[in-house]
Order: C-alpha cells, then sequence, then structure tokens
C-alpha cells in the first residue's frame, strides 16, 4: 500500500477537501496510473450529497471522480496493453466478475459483482473505492481504456463518463443521417450528446432552460435550439421527434417531451434526478412510444466511443479548474452554469500541502 492526495467529502453536508488515502501497490494485473485530469460529473455531486441514498447510499469519506485520465507509472508483471509513460483513461467502472452473461455480453455496467471507480467495496482494500480527485489510481488493465492520439487530455476525460453514457444510447437508439433527435439539458451530458448525434448524422434539436446557450448549442452542433420554457417554442416539435435523450439532472416534466416524440418514438432518460419522474399514461400510448433509460456504457463500447470521438476530432468543451476550485465548481454546476464539462488539472494537487 501507498498513500495518495485527494480531495474527499467527509459527510453529505461538508465540503470536499484535501486527504490522505491508501492505495493498493499494483498486483500483476493492475496498472498504475498517475491521473493528469479528472471531469466533474453531476453524478459525484449527487453522491457527495449522499443525494441518491435510495438507490445507492454514499459510504465516507468519499473521493468522487470517474472521468479519469493519466500516465502509466507503473504495470504489473501479466500487464500486457500498456507500460510506463504510456496514456490510459478510467471511466465508471474499475472491475467485474468477467464471468456473468453481462461481463460475457460487454456490459459490465450490470454484472452483479461489479465495482464502481468510487463508493462501490474495494476488493483489494478495507472500505470503499476511491475515485480520481486524486493523484494516482491503480486499476486492473481489462479496465483501462486507450485514448486517439490526436486528443487534447484535459477535454478527453469527460468522454470517460459524459462521453459514453450518451454515445450508447444514441447508437442503440440507431441514431443516423435522416433522424431527428433532441437532447434535454446542455450540460456536461447534454452537449457531449449534441456533439455525437450531429457526427452520426442526425438533426438534432437542443431543448434548454438557459436562453444565454443558444449560441453555444449550434456552435456545438445542434440544428435547432428550443427554449424548453416556452410553451409555443414546444408545440412547434410535437409529434415529430425519433428519438429523445433525456440528460437532465433535476425534477422536470418528462411529459412535454414525450409528446414531442412521432409514432413509435422513444425517449432514453440517462439524467438521473433523486425524485421520481410523473409520467402521463396517454403520453406514451397515444404513438406507440417508448420510455427506456440507460446507464454508462461496457468496456467495449466506451473503446468504440473514443475511437469514434478520435476519428472525428471530438472532445468535450473544458473549463480546466485547478482541485482548489471544486467546491465552487459545484455550485456552479448546480446552477447548470458550466461550459460545458470542468476538467481538474490534478497537476495543481501536487503543490496542495
Ligand atoms: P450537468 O452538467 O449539471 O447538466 C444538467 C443540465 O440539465 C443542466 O446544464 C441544465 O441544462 C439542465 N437542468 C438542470 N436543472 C434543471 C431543471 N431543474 N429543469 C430543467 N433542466 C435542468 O449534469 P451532467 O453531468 O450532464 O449529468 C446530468 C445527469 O445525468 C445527472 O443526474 C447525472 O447524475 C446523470 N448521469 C447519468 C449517467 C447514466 O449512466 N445514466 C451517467 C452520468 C451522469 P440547461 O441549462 O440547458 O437547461
Ligand atoms: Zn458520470
Amino acid at each position: 500500500m501507498y498513500n495518495a492526495k485527494a480531495y474527499a467529502a467527509a459527510s453529505d453536508t461538508s465540503p470536499l477537501a484535501r486527504t490522505t488515502i491508501a492505495r493498493r501497490d499494483p498486483t500483476e494485473h493492475d496498472v498504475q496510473i498517475e491521473i493528469l485530469f479528472c471531469g466533474i460529473c453531476h453524478s459525484d455531486l449527487h453522491t457527495v450529497r449522499n443525494e441518491w441514498k435510495e438507490f445507492m447510499p454514499t459510504v465516507y469519506p468519499c473521493v468522487p471522480g470517474h472521468e479519469i485520465v493519466g500516465r502509466v507509472t507503473k504495470v504489473g508483471s501479466a500487464v500486457t496493453r500498456f507500460k510506463p509513460g504510456d496514456i490510459g483513461a478510467v471511466g465508471c467502472l474499475v472491475d467485474s466478475d468477467g464471468t456473468c452473461d453481462h461481463c460475457q455480453a460487454g456490459l459490465e455496467q450490470f454484472c452483479p459483482n461489479g465495482t464502481y471507480t468510487y463508493n462501490s467495496p474495494d476488493k483489494h482494500l478495507e472500505g470503499v473505492t476511491y475515485g480520481g480527485y486524486s493523484e494516482s489510481i491503480v486499476v486492473d488493465e481489462r479496465f483501462v481504456l486507450r485514448v486517439p492520439s490526436n486528443l487534447d487530455l484535459a477535454a478527453v476525460a469527460p468522454l470517460l463518463c459524459a462521453g459514453i453514457t450518451t454515445y450508447s444510447p444514441l447508437r442503440r437508439a440507431g441514431v443516423t443521417k435522416g433522424k431527428k433527435v433532441g437532447v434535454v439539458g446542455l450540460g456536461g451530458l447534454g452537449h457531449m450528446g449534441v456533439k455525437l448525434a450531429d457526427a452520426l448524422g442526425a438533426h438534432v434539436v437542443v431543448f434548454s432552460t438557459s436562453p444565454d446557450k443558444k449560441e453555444d448549442a449550434l456552435r456545438l452542433g445542434a440544428d435547432e435550439v428550443v427554449i424548453s420554457r416556452n410553451a409555443d417554442e414546444m408545440a412547434k416539435h410535437a409529434g415529430s421527434f425519433d428519438f429523445i435523450l433525456d440528460t437532465v439532472s433535476a425534477e422536470h416534466d418528462i411529459n412535454a417531451y414525450l409528446n414531442l416524440l412521432a409514432r413509435d418514438g422513444k425517449l432514453t432518460l440517462v439524467g438521473a434526478p433523486p425524485q421520481p419522474l410523473r409520467v402521463a399514461a396517454f403520453a406514451l400510448i397515444m404513438g406507440n412510444r417508448s420510455l427506456s433509460g440507460s446507464s454508462i456504457g461496457g468496456i467495449p463500447e466506451t473503446q468504440e466511443m473514443l475511437n469514434f470521438c478520435g476519428e472525428h476530432n471530438i472532445t468535450a468543451d473544458v473549463e480546466v479548474i485547478p482541485i482548489q476550485k471544486v467546491n465552487e465548481a459545484y455550485e456552479r454546476l448546480l446552477k447548470s452554469d458550466v461550459k460545458y464539462r470542468f476538467s481538474i488539472d490534478m497537476a495543481s494537487l501536487k503543490s496542495d500541502s
């Protein structure tokens, strides 16, 4: 074991603060990574504040962060895909049994014996896993992704959650040229959804509560922008969408979007508000519409997404911050005030004594 600097929350009301955590020495299958950048996902905030306590209660201290990119510093004797000096990336998963139906299908996120990057029982050390708001991490090489060399690393980090979480449902829905796709909420996930749906050739419409994001939405790849509080603007799109991706992090009226689906249209929730959403039966019945959910993505599809981003030169739009500004960033996230993902420059942790 060795000590690593990190930022942790001590309780659901504590700010994140500097601490020291234990990391395991790399075993034969492990890769040790010096973390260069870690994105801030709204799931970090939900977890730190124990907002999902009914579904996955938070164990404190909590070190969040599952959008990790860094440099390999050490590898175990059986590691074949990485060597010291390589760039490696880690998303929301760090382990799974590799044998269940889900793992066999490349959907490790559903493995009953899987381990999330943070707040999961740690199979090697006591307590729970600690995430990427830290100077280093040790991960089984099966869960370390390769990063295309043409992409900027600070802007790559968010692909590891926001990228795969939007790529996976867009692909599963068969989004392609000629499809009309809505993206609800222009935050970290939403702005990746826009870039990816645009790259897949779809006609993309952004639904936002923030009028000041209109220009950005168009620049990011949207063909149209609807300010969702404007009922007339919403009504113009009634019954017209093949697919809508809902990325909203808070309670909202989902029926307003179900009513915009065409016949057989589908709305997929990736946003995970803690409160239940109310669904009007008629919004689904009329038009044979579907409502579904989607959870991140498995390891093979995460690598496919990274390769796709490399080919299309896609990364997140990031505001790079030092870790000392993480609590301020959380407050801004709550106000939908991020353009469009915070990426923590982990070099700032080195000088934090
Ligand atoms: P984010 O950057 O905070 O973006 C959320 C966006 O939702 C905001 O920018 C805002 O967009 C909109 N919004 C916020 N509050 C709203 C409200 N009260 N009513 C309507 N719209 C509102 O968050 P994120 O990191 O993209 O994450 C979004 C959600 O996805 C979170 O709940 C997160 O936990 C979840 N998530 C799920 C998965 C999964 O596997 N399913 C993976 C990662 C994250 P506008 O300003 O444009 O309105
Ligand atoms: Zn996330």
